[in-house]
């Protein structure tokens, strides 16, 4: 991609009414653009973010054998009716719309009810089971505050992925296996070192859930950390009885803030139940399938990994979900170093390397400014001075110094550089 081609231009100052540093970053790189509070429409460079996390995630619940689908945004009134969840007193961030005959609809905030009844009609007997099943969708909450930028959206994207086995061993294997699909995720993402599995509410059957929490000052949570053992709690079920569970002593524990990034849950029969998702087992006899529910924020994890990695200077991504892997930068319009500049990039592309040419007559400074606040994990230059010496001018995002360094070994620090 050129950089006069795009049609985003970065700014130099946020909007005045954006509070959080990740939707002010993102704005100003024009990563984003602010719909209204909560809601934010991705634009080119948002959107390579976005779908790079998107196939991370995927790629790691396809290796423990999910299966892709994509249920309806538009929500059927009866079956949430059934799982006494359409009132607003039970569901309270439900957006909810009316056809012209006033038949009720709602905005999804969330999948079970109608997963469970899409799967319903493939699942009878226990030669069924188990299976994983997995989205990547648009989820509506009408939350109550939505001032943490794209961290927090009325409108935002989840995968959520369900699991449904026939036994409680069966579904404690599968839940475990998702578990460490989790971990795998959050590394890859390059915050793997900052989020901790965190015992928190909100577990139906099992006493707790688990959290996935990042360590980021906007976060909304607190967490108590045992950063030897690599586990926390979150405040609201920080307690006696949990600490003894855990084996962990209130002393060892840090406060931090952190962000949900993800949730897992234990669901057993809570939906499969009154929505009749039953099987029949080796003895002929009807039972419950046992369901657990696993979910990822994409959304709101690039607001967390701007948060977290963006400096005074601008985003900063980590090599697997930078839009393009190299911001290059020609210096001056000397024909020979324009044509070098050209080659470079047509080269870099075969090779298999994303570049976001910056091709414009602009000042150098310009484009260094524009580089960093870009964040693309590494910028080249090519100028008189580079070419003279028949190398390019090579710095990391968040490095203080340029290497002057041959095409050849550019591309092997390339293949080098993990997250
Ligand atoms: P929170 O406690 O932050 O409100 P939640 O517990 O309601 O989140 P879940 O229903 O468990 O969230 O959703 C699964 C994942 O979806 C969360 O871990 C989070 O990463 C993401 N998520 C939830 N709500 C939002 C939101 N309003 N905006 C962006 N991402 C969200
Ligand atoms: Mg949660």
């Amino acid at each position: 991609m050129k950089a006069s081609q795009l049609f985003t231009k970065t700014q130099k100052e946020a909007p005045a009414d954006e509070v959080s540093k990740n939707a002010q970053l993102l704005i100003r790189a024009g990563y984003v653009h602010k719909e209204m509070a909560g809601v934010y429409t991705f634009l080119p460079l948002g959107l390579k973010v976005l779908e790079n996390i998107n196939q991370v995630i995927r790629e790691e619940m396809n290796a423990i054998g999910g299966q892709e689908m994509k249920l309806t945004a538009l929500q059927d009134a009866e079956i949430w009716k059934a799982t006494d969840r359409w009132d607003d007193e039970k569901v309270d961030v439900w957006f909810k719309t009316k056809l012209k005959n006033d038949t009720e609809l709602g905005l999804a905030p969330t999948h079970e009810e109608p997963l469970v009844r899409a799967v319903k009609p493939y699942v009878n007997s226990y030669k069924d089971l188990p299976f994983l099943a997995y989205q990547i969708q648009t989820k509506f909450r009408n939350e109550v505050r939505a001032k943490s930028g794209v961290m927090r959206g009325r409108e935002f994207l989840m995968k959520d992925l369900y699991s449904f086995a026939r036994t409680e061993a069966e579904h404690e294997e599968l839940y475990e296996k998702i578990k460490q699909a989790y971990f795998k995720v959050y590394t890859r993402l390059g915050i793997g070192d900052q989020t901790f599995i965190t015992f928190a509410s909100g577990g139906m059957f099992s006493k707790y859930s688990h959290e996935f929490q990042t360590v980021c000052d906007a976060g909304e949570d607190i967490i108590y950390l045992d950063r030897k053992q690599k586990i926390a709690v979150n405040e609201e079920v920080l307690d006696d009885e949990v600490l003894k569970s855990l084996n962990i002593k209130r002393e060892d524990l840090e406060e931090v803030k952190a962000a949900e990034v993800g949730n897992i849950f234990t669901l057993k029969d809570k939906y499969s139940k009154p929505l009749g998702l039953t099987f029949v087992d080796e003895n002929d006899k009807d039972q419950n399938v046992l369901m657990g529910c696993y979910g990822i924020g994409p959304s709101r994890l690039v607001g967390v990994i701007t948060e977290l990695l963006g400096d005074e200077k601008g985003l900063v991504w980590p090599v697997n979900i930078a839009p393009y892997k190299v911001y290059l930068a020609v210096l001056g319009q000397d024909e020979a170093v324009v044509k070098a500049a050209n080659d470079l990039y047509e080269d870099l592309q075969t090779s298999g390397i994303s570049v976001l040419y910056d091709d414009r007559d602009v000042r150098p400074g310009e484009k260094f400014a524009d580089a960093d606040l870009l964040g693309m994990p590494y910028r080249i230059v090519v100028s008189n001075k580079t070419l003279e010496q028949g190398k390019i001018e090579v710095k990391g995002r968040t490095a203080s110094e340029t290497d002057l360094i041959t095409t050849e070994d550019f591309k092997k620090l390339l293949q080098d550089s993990a997250v």
